[in-house]
């Protein structure tokens, strides 16, 4: 049987349960890469100059990991999945740059996702990427009709059910992910949400345990994904008109549907030499300004960020949510 390789990073998180049902239909046995150590992080960013994103470098050390433990390896180029919205240079060259820097990779299977070029574009890169597995046209089409449902089943689990995206994965496959809980331990004290990719969300190696830290200090934890899609789309309608950038409704239609939500604080995540999310994350700082409802606070991660200084400022943060509690006062950005 063929072996896939999935690395968890990246867009992971957003497509796993229908890569890998496409996969399985197609009759191949799929291997994802275990979750971030910093020996990976490490061997991601030897392969790449320094001011690469991390969320890039991260992908790469699961590349990496994943050499000599499958036949092929997934690295899809997904350009567009929205009309007239674009993905960042990263994703667009995902491939190209995964060869050129780990040569020694097992072949790579890529497909061109662009939603700007029309559905026989789409047909097209499907049957392509089917045909590593069959010459069949309708068992590729039988496989991508059931990776579809697959994928909207997951979206729905998550909206519905408030789960993050590793939580429904477990729900959906019934394989233990290791990553957090989003239910605090202790007594509840409110409710936080954290805006932003779910790779930099869910990656307890890169985010520092964030929604741990955040359980344990009594904080029931909200993300992105338990946003309907419609309300995500009206949220950043009201903000910013037509969104310019594929997955933009993680940070700007979030952050704006949360400042309106009543959530005690809201905690911006994005990485390190990120142009896209600088620019969507300020766009929710000045509306948070603007309003002066709710705290917020931003948090940039990059490869030397120490857990202790996220520690730090998130006691900080709660710190300042408590004293508002006691006297209410406007906030202070
Ligand atoms: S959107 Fe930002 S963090 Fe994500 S891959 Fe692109 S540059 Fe990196």
């Amino acid at each position: 049987m063929i072996k896939i390789g999935i690395p968890r990073a990246l867009l992971y998180y957003q497509y796993y349960p229908m890569w890998k049902t496409f996969f399985k239909e197609l009759g191949a046995e799929v291997v994802v890469s275990p979750p971030t150590t910093q020996v990976m992080l490490s061997s991601g960013s030897s392969r790449v100059v320094a001011d690469t994103c991390l969320p890039a470098k991260v992908f790469l050390g699961h590349v990496l990991d994943l050499v000599g433990k499958c036949d092929y390896i997934f690295v899809p180029a997904i350009r567009s999945v929205r009309m007239k919205a674009y993905n960042c240079s990263k994703f667009l060259g995902l491939p190209d740059m995964t060869r050129a820097v780990i040569p020694e990779s097992p072949p790579i299977l890529d497909i061109d996702i662009d939603i700007n070029k029309g559905k026989r574009h789409l047909y097209q890169a499907i049957y392509r990427l089917g045909r590593y597995f069959t010459w069949n046209p309708f068992k590729v089409r039988q496989a991508s009709m059931a990776a579809w449902q697959a994928h909207l089943n997951y979206q729905q689990v998550m909206s519905n059910l408030k789960l993050t995206s590793p939580q429904a994965i477990e729900r959906i496959s019934g394989t233990p992910e290791a990553e957090p809980g989003m239910h605090p331990r202790n007594p509840i004290q409110g409710n936080i949400a954290l805006v932003g990719h779910p790779y930099l969300l869910y990656d307890e190696h890169i985010s520092h345990r964030l929604i741990h830290w955040l359980n344990q200090a009594g904080y029931k934890v909200l993300t992105p994904e338990m946003i309907t899609k419609d309300e995500l789309e009206s949220a950043m309608a009201r903000l910013v008109g037509r969104g310019h950038w594929t997955y933009e409704e993680e940070v700007v239609g979030a952050g704006e549907y949360y400042l309106g939500s009543g959530v005690d604080g809201i905690i911006g995540i994005m990485a390190f030499g990120c142009g896209p999310d600088s620019l969507m994350m300020d766009m929710v700082r000045r509306r948070a300004a603007k309003l002066r409802a709710i705290p917020i606070m931003t948090l940039t991660l990059e490869e030397h960020t120490a857990e202790t200084g996220v520690i730090t400022r998130l006691e900080a943060f709660l710190d300042m949510i408590h004293r508002r509690r006691r006297r209410p006062v406007e906030v202070c950005m």
